[in-house]
């Protein structure tokens, strides 16, 4: 997947939303959120325990995909 935007999902909170999150899926079809400012940030778990209710690393996805909407000058 990837590009569209994520629906928000309340058992793993901000991650769901989180532009910095990247979704893993095991052998067994578990789901598990990578964030991605781990791998440059000591502070950020690779896979922040869920549901992450607060963080100062979040980037809503969807400002995101809004701004990379806007036309040059
Ligand atoms: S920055 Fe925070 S909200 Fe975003 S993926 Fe990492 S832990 Fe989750």
């Amino acid at each position: 997947m990837g590009g569209a935007g994520r629906v928000p999902d309340p058992a793993a909170g901000l991650c769901s939303a989180c532009r910095q999150a990247r979704v893993v899926r095991s052998d067994r079809g578990s789901r598990f959120y990578l964030c991605e400012r781990s791998r440059s940030d000591p502070h950020y778990p690779m896979y922040p325990r869920l549901p992450v209710v607060s963080c100062d690393g979040f980037e809503p996805e969807i400002g995101t995909l809004k701004a990379e909407r806007i036309p040059p000058d």
